[in-house]
């Protein structure tokens, strides 16, 4: 029988009224087998989320401060959604452990953990399937890192024997079988680490939005939602910031070759963003989005015959490296080359990297921009479609946009495009539109 993963975020499980949707999704396909929670998100705006309670919780337990009252609060949320649903369920033993536990002072990873345990434990019993602890199947090693080995034989060696199965999001165990958590958003992981173990033939994750947008719907009004991404384009859009999926979820089922679908729990009707290795199917568009980040700056290196000079910019490289600075970009001309590095990391190294470079290769005129923003538009159409660059160009300078830098990768999977910061949201506009607007 084909299995599929099915990951619900917090929004997804913040009330009864959202367990009762997930319900009805889960049941819908009898493949929908292995269930991973996140804790009970936000139920409004301004609503806190279980996770960010416990932090909370947990340090007033560390100040030696009273956490009961806290505590309690807490245990409300999950029993509204107990008595909401109408389960028989109680949780008192288990928030007398936690509070235990807080007054030994077993870690914010363990205390934060709970909100997936406990959301697991309660969403187990109102599907009816068997409760994992993820604690007995996600191994961290000393380092931090999830031991992928061996987590991943215990995956299997467990659900192997069970047909349907809710297992937590978000933590594990180091060996000593102390709790740990993944960074925020892990939930994520959790589900892609089950998912890739046990081949699974799709990993769906269920969050509150459509899929993966085009663009940013802070800048553009109701952007479209992209349809079929390939792993790559992923990458390169999260990078420059677009988010939807914890970054680290993308490499255990990548390695596995299985599909991710991003849907949303409050619109199952749509079929959301998949997320791919490779498609031969063509984007709806050239472009398969945009993203873009402010807050960069340039260091421009001007010197007569650096062509020429064996050894140049690997030496201007290795002050950045000295100084403990990533780059993002290095286009370069005949007889100079920029470096686009992040403006807040850069501005503290300043002085060091400026004499730094002055001392490796003298350099005729060393010149400094900032407040720049980068942009790239991505996507496998590109490719095979002439006139792109031309188009993204002829957008910008329509809409009046100096662009301060262009470098399109030899994979021709994206351009990036330097802008002034204050150009940033006008120029997305303007791509977006001679891609998308134009063609609707
Ligand atoms: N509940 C955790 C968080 O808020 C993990 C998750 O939702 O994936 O970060």
């Amino acid at each position: 029988m084909m299995k599929k993963v099915v990951k619900f975020g917090g929004s997804s499980l913040a009330s009864p009224e959202q367990f009762k949707k997930v319900k009805r999704i889960v049941t819908e396909e009898e493949v929908r087998r292995y269930v991973i929670p996140s804790a009970p998100g936000k139920r409004y705006a301004k609503d806190t989320k279980v996770t960010d309670l416990l932090y909370q919780c947990y340090d007033m337990a560390e100040q030696g401060k009273d956490f009961l009252p806290f505590l309690k609060k807490i245990q409300d949320r999950f029993d509204e959604i107990i008595r909401g649903l109408g389960l028989q369920l109680s949780l008192q033993k288990e928030f007398q452990v936690i509070a235990e536990q807080f007054q030994k002072k077993a870690g914010s990873d363990y205390a934060a953990s709970r909100g997936e345990y406990l959301n697991g434990r309660v969403l187990a019993e109102y599907l009816g399937f068997e409760f994992v602890d993820a604690a007995d199947l996600i191994l961290f090693g000393e380092d931090g890192a999830v031991l992928l080995d061996e987590s991943g034989a215990r995956i299997r060696a467990c659900l192997g024997q069970k047909e349907y199965a809710v297992i937590p999001g978000f933590y594990g165990s180091l060996a000593d079988g102390t709790i740990k958590t993944f960074s925020r958003g892990g939930s994520d992981i959790t589900g892609s680490l089950i998912a890739g173990a046990i081949y699974a033939d799709l990993y769906e994750n269920w969050t509150d939005v459509s899929g993966f947008l085009v663009a940013d719907p802070r800048i553009i009004s109701n952007p479209e939602v992209i349809e079929t991404i390939t792993y790559r384009e992923l990458r390169e859009l999260a990078y420059m910031g677009a988010s939807v999926l914890h970054d680290e979820a993308i490499f255990p089922v990548r390695r596995a070759g299985i599909p991710i679908n991003i849907r949303n729990t409050n619109a199952p009707e749509e079929r959301g963003t998949l997320i791919v290795e490779s498609t031969c199917k063509k984007s709806k568009y050239t472009i398969t989005g945009i993203a873009g980040k402010k807050g960069f700056a340039s260091i421009n290196v001007d010197k007569d015959l650096m062509n020429s000079e064996i050894g140049f910019c690997r030496k201007v490289l290795s002050v950045f490296e000295d100084n403990g600075l990533s780059f993002e970009h290095m286009p370069s001309g005949i007889d100079t080359m920029t470096i686009f590095v992040n403006q807040s990391e850069f501005e503290e190294k300043e002085q060091q990297v400026i004499s730094g470079i002055h001392r490796a290769v003298s350099p005729d005129v060393l010149e400094m921009e900032s407040d720049l923003a980068l942009i790239a538009v991505v996507g496998r159409g590109m490719r095979e479609t002439r006139g792109t660059a031309g188009r993204i160009f002829s957008a910008l300078a329509h809409a009046r946009v100096n662009v301060k830098m262009i470098d399109q990768g030899s994979s021709e999977l994206n351009v990036i495009i330097g802008v002034k910061n204050r150009d940033f949201e006008t120029a997305i506009q303007a791509i977006y539109d001679i891609f998308v607007t134009a063609q609707l």
